[in-house]
């Protein structure tokens, strides 16, 4: 029985549940005053203002130091006062199951600064929008190798989870993070970073090291302020951290897709380009390099400087973009860039902030309107100088092009738009080219070709839907569909597919399956993106002649065109309505970049431009991955059936969630949540966990697991349905099924099992 102070209800506060288990880790080993433990940032965090309430909880945290805390004592009181508040870690645990019981828990939950909760083995993680101080190595420690209720549910627990599971059962791993923009997912994807390689006690520091600096390097280009996330994703990511057979972090791996490249020569109002332009440009502005860079310290360059002014107050005032300039500099040291690495990036980022002022003007002769020029010819010498390439031949190569006729080359003079065109495609080609460079790089120097096993770990854009959204729009919100498929199809389809073909009798629960939907976009050859392609090849094709198009072809319930505005169609996707914008859809899928440009910058003297574009030319434009999915011509499509093919064990699913648009501490819309839980399917998810089985093990597979639990080590039993039934009658466990060919587990059976076997 717990000693007697810790049930006396007058002291139970909401928020003592939460700290409970931080009663035991170093902190409060000392057992400190509680003047001591009311400057506790936790203490301080959890209550904010209300003094006599963190007095209490103060004085409760010393009364049981002086008891003496155990792991028992400690997991008493936190089952005591989860009874108290009701507050269940699980929502497969509700009695009574419906939206509202969940949104409810929920709600309590996250008041209490309890922000995960699980659904059988999946976490929900609602974004607390403050720091927690609840990741620190006590934490790491707190949750390594532990039964899961032992503590509070925390994304410690769900990259333990994988990571014993890989060694154990010397299997891939995958974590899959979704979410909508800003709801956590690149947050989430950090801490597991973080843990895994507390987990994975590279006895290489350096290693350890270098792997933590992966993710704040990729991001700094490949993230940027939106209008929702300041830090948001604006491509795809799948890491994959690889450890050697005993579980030792060995190196990692990255794969990027869908960069938003538009992003590098245009951003919306309110939004920014990615963070490495403004680190570069004030990092540089503040060591007083921009001369050396040939760029401007009055103005910042056309492509950084959306909101005129804002930019060059932020950085001449503060001076937050400098010191993360420092950090990525820090980053490319400890991941092993060499220098001469590094300056080329440098060279090739101001590149493009230069060829981004080169401006052009219309030539007017009596009977030449459809030529251009360069009016500030030291941009295009500063483009030049900086990218190692004449100035004369990038100026040629901006305002012609070469065209051949009949086996005749004619050069024909670019008109004033069509040079700012092929200006800005050279400067994304650019960028695009050189963050594939940058994730490659990486991955040579982290990738130990040795063989092992992974974790991957998931991290992609998140659903957006904005006052007026374009083509990148329509790709980010492709790609979550296809997430949310993979998830139904995991967690509800082959699970119900499989009591079917095993004889098991297990009840079906309805979910909303956005098979349709996918079917609308990605099918040959009337598909949304089919048509968009078609479409694409006609030179004389405009972007209404192609929403004409989908309105003519995409005959379901999912596609709408509004009336009186021409350019505009809406899509109903699984996380509700959006209306897209068709301006330029037509040249953001063409993504070409003339020949003469890349004629052009093969001359470069910079080594590393010269092989960004040495390759042959591929298409490296927002669809490539969507496009590498559509080839696959699996049954189903999906991103997912790229990541089964990456991963063989099973996946993780965490689901972000945002509790309000305010990015507010403590602010829980019910209204949004409720939204998310619906489209997310998390209602279904809770009944599926509480009735179904999410593990199935072949028998064969199943012994080979767990035969030590019944045989003797020597011993080498068959894979028979009699061996499986001996080992789960010997592990005392309830609740399995055995079908035809395969063992039925619950969720929690396996963290039994695996503990069994420790034990044996
Ligand atoms: P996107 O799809 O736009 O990339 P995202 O889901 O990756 O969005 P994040 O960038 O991870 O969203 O989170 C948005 C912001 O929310 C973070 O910058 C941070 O301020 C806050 N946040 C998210 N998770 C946490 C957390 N666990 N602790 C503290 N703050 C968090
Ligand atoms: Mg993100």
């Amino acid at each position: 029985n717990p000693p007697p102070t810790l049930l006396h209800p007058e002291k139970w506060c909401r928020g003592f549940n939460h700290f409970i288990s931080q009663c035991l880790i170093k902190d409060f080993e000392q057992r400190p005053s509680v003047t001591h433990l009311l400057e506790h940032p936790f203490i301080k965090q959890v209550h904010g203002k209300e003094m006599s309430l963190q007095k209490q909880l103060a004085e409760l945290i010393q009364e049981q130091q002086q008891l003496g805390s155990t792991a028992k004592t400690r997991y008493c009181t936190r089952s005591c006062i989860a009874d108290k508040f009701s507050l269940d870690d699980d929502l497969v645990n509700l009695e009574v199951l419906n939206e509202d019981t969940i949104i409810h828990q929920l709600q309590k939950r996250y008041a209490d600064l309890q922000i995960y909760t699980y659904v059988g083995d999946i976490l929900i993680a609602l974004n607390p929008f403050q720091n927690l101080s609840i990741y620190s190595p006590q934490f790491s420690k707190l949750y390594h190798g532990v039964k899961r209720s032992s503590n509070p549910p925390h994304i410690f627990a769900s990259a333990d989870a994988a990571y014993q599971s890989m060694v154990t059962f010397s299997k891939d791993q995958c974590i899959i993070i979704s979410g909508e923009s800003g709801a956590g997912k690149t947050e989430s994807a950090h801490l597991i970073v973080q843990h895994l390689t507390f987990l994975g006690k590279a006895n290489n520091r350096a290693l350890r090291e270098k792997i933590l600096q992966v993710n704040p390097l990729v991001e700094a280009f490949g993230n940027a302020c939106t209008a929702i996330n300041d830090n948001s994703s604006r491509f795809g990511k799948y890491l994959e951290m690889m450890f050697t057979p005993t579980g030792a972090v060995m190196g990692a791996k990255i794969s990027e897709y869908l960069l938003e490249k538009s992003r590098v020569i245009k951003q919306a109002v309110g939004e920014k380009n990615f963070h490495i332009f403004y680190y570069i440009y004030a990092g540089l502005y503040h060591q007083k390099k921009l001369s050396e860079y040939r760029l401007p310290d009055k103005k910042p360059p056309r492509y950084i400087d959306n909101e005129t002014g804002r930019v060059m107050h932020d950085i001449v005032t503060k001076d937050s973009y400098g010191r993360q300039f420092e950090a990525i500099q820090h980053c490319f040291r400890i991941i092993g860039f060499t220098d001469e690495e590094v300056y080329s990036v440098y060279r090739i980022l101001t590149g493009i902030l230069n060829t981004g002022n080169i401006e052009f003007a219309a030539i007017s002769s009596q009977h030449q309107t459809d030529k251009s020029e360069v009016p500030n010819p030291e941009a295009l010498d500063n483009a030049a100088a900086l990218l190692s390439i004449g100035s004369e031949e990038l100026q040629e190569a901006l305002t012609s092009h070469c065209v051949v006729t009949r086996g005749e080359t004619i050069i024909r003079m670019n008109t004033v738009d069509k040079a700012a065109d092929v200006r800005d495609a050279m400067s994304k080609a650019l960028y695009g080219r050189l963050f594939s460079w940058i994730v490659n790089r990486i991955n040579t120097l982290l990738h130990n070709a040795e063989s092992g096993m992974n974790v991957g770990i998931l991290d992609i854009f998140g659903f957006e839907n904005f006052a007026r959204n374009s083509f990148e729009q329509l790709c980010i919100n492709i790609a979550n569909e296809q997430i949310q498929f993979y998830f139904n199809q995991h967690i509800f389809a082959l699970e119900q597919m499989e009591y079917q073909s095993e004889g098991i009798d297990a009840t079906t629960v309805e979910y909303e399956d956005n098979r349709p939907l996918l079917d609308m976009f990605l099918q040959k050859p009337m598909g949304l993106l089919s048509l968009l392609d078609e479409e694409s090849r006609f030179p004389q094709a405009t972007d209404l002649t192609l929403v004409d198009k989908f309105e003519d072809n995409l005959r379901c319930k999912y596609f709408w065109r509004p009336k009186g505005v021409e350019l505009s169609f809406g899509i109903q996707h699984y996380a509700g309505k959006v209306l897209y914008d068709a301006s330029a859809f037509l040249e953001k899928n063409r993504d070409t970049l003339p020949a003469d440009i890349v004629v052009v910058l093969r001359t470069s003297e910079n080594k590393l431009l010269q092989q960004l574009f040495s390759s042959p030319l591929t298409k490296t434009g927002m669809f490539l991955f969507l496009k590498q999915v559509q080839k696959l011509k699996l049954k189903q499509y999906s991103l997912m059936d790229l990541l089964s093919k990456m991963v063989v064990g099973q996946p993780h699913f965490i689901r972000c969630i945002k509790p309000n648009d305010d990015r507010e501490a403590l602010m829980f819309s019910h209204e949004r949540v409720l939204l998310q839980l619906r489209y997310t399917g998390i209602l279904e998810t809770v009944k599926i966990r509480q009735k179904g089985y999410s593990h199935r093990i072949l028998f064969e597979e199943f012994v080979k697991r767990y035969y030590y639990l019944a045989f003797k080590a020597h011993e080498t039993p068959l894979g028979s349905r009699e061996n499986c039934l001996a080992i789960l009658e010997k592990s005392k466990l309830d609740n399995w099924v055995l079908g035809k060919t395969k063992v039925f587990l619950k969720y929690y059976h396996i963290e039994q099992l695996n503990l069994f076997l420790r034990e044996v």
